[in-house]
């Protein structure tokens, strides 16, 4: 069959960006439901239609990937929630990634671009805002999902979930 909504799709990948290698699936293929927002928007669209066994190579903008860097994500913090017992942190220095949580106490993943005098640069992008994506992999596996799998959004067994 082929990859569409409702679609349990097995995938290997391999995700480079700007030549780097970022990341790639493991031994296993990676494993998800197809058409329920579970990957970016502009890998699931370009699987559409693909079968298993078949090849893919494509690049994906940033707009259909982690969306564009946004200058607003990154916030000058004050020092003193960094401190523990009036001391930093030890967790807290350039290029650490930190979980803090927000207003609405919902957590949000930065990294620490800066530690100033009174303030702490931290940068909420994600680190693939404003890049471009280029995925290479095959299809490993197409099914059908169960009802229940639709129902709870998410792929059920081997690679997905066991409950
Ligand atoms: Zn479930």
């Amino acid at each position: 069959m082929k990859i569409g909504k409702d679609a349990v799709v097995g995938v290997n990948y391999e995700l480079t960006v700007e030549g780097q290698k970022i990341d790639a699936s493991g031994d296993a293929p990676l494993t998800y439901l197809h058409g329920h927002n579970m990957m970016i928007p502009g890998f699931e669209s370009r699987l559409e239609g693909l079968t298993a066994g078949e090849k893919y190579d494509f690049e994906v903008p940033s707009k259909e990937g982690y969306g564009d860097f946004n200058e607003n994500a990154i916030a000058e913090l004050d020092k003193a929630i960094f401190l523990v017992d009036g001391t930093m942190s030890t967790e807290v220095f350039e290029g650490a990634q930190l979980q803090l949580t927000n207003q609405d106490g919902q957590p949000m993943v930065g990294v620490v671009k800066a530690i100033g005098e009174d303030k702490v640069t931290m940068d909420f992008n994600h680190q693939l805002a404003g890049k471009d994506l280029h995925f290479t992999g095959s299809v490993a596996e197409v099914r059908e999902a169960t009802a229940e799998e639709i129902e709870h959004g998410h792929v059920h067994g081997p690679g997905g979930h066991n409950h």
